[in-house]
């Protein structure tokens, strides 16, 4: 290791000079001082490689089993949806990573027009409205929230996505006017969040929300 013989120190690496006082180190210099790091975007890319050839290998499976035993119904069609279904958010967290309250209103966004169109196509029984949505929609304000807290952003960061995702929560209100849900607490908590996570946003954030909208809506 290097040594400074002013500053009675031992420096690292394999430098010239003192990078307090200047003067010339002493010793011998250190080869490849930090360890070598695979570039995360290489890891990423890896990772994106086997999960892929893992979906590869699931959808094959399925698709041999069922075809093996038709009389057990075509349930590899679901499998293959929900795979389908996970690759389109991935996707869109991976798009959107340099802005997580975007990628959370895409995720929110995506994940309740498939879960939507999953229980139309399969015969409409209900499980979307009466269960998923009003579950999924408060997690989602709640994985917002702890973004905020987390990432200490400023209010014109994350104010229009916040808004968004709280004001979604009044949407399951439609179906439940309508009379179109067979299970009703999912919804009322949904829209009580939503409406204390209202209450919440105008008491606290509530100028700066005004200043976003005007800025937003160029009034
Ligand atoms: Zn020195």
């Amino acid at each position: 290791m290097l040594f400074c013989e002013q500053c009675r120190v031992h420096v690292r690496g394999g430098l010239h000079r003192c990078p307090l006082c200047q003067s010339p180190l002493t010793g011998q210099p250190e080869e490849n001082v930090y360890p070598t790091l695979l570039p995360a975007k290489k890891t990423m890319r890896l990772l994106l490689r086997l999960a892929a050839l893992a979906t590869i290998v699931v959808a094959v499976i399925c698709s041999a089993v069922n075809f093996s035993l038709p009389e057990t119904g075509w349930w590899s069609v679901i499998v293959m949806a929900a795979l389908a279904s996970t690759w389109l958010v991935l996707g869109v967290t991976v798009h959107k990573r340099g802005s997580p309250m975007k990628a959370i209103v895409w995720q929110l966004s995506a994940i309740s027009v498939i879960t939507l169109l999953w229980d139309l196509c399969t015969g409409f029984a209900g499980w979307s409205l009466d269960f998923v949505l009003p579950i999924f929609i408060p997690c989602v304000q709640l994985a917002a929230f702890i973004v905020v807290v987390a990432l200490c952003l400023r209010p014109a960061e994350y104010l229009f996505c916040m808004t968004f995702c709280i004001l979604a929560g009044f949407l399951p209100l439609i179906p439940l006017l309508c009379g179109m849900l067979g299970t009703l607490h999912p919804t009322v908590i949904c829209v009580g969040v939503s409406l204390v996570a209202l209450a919440g946003l105008l008491l606290f954030k509530g100028r700066e929300l005004k200043d976003d909208a005007v800025r937003r809506l160029h009034l």
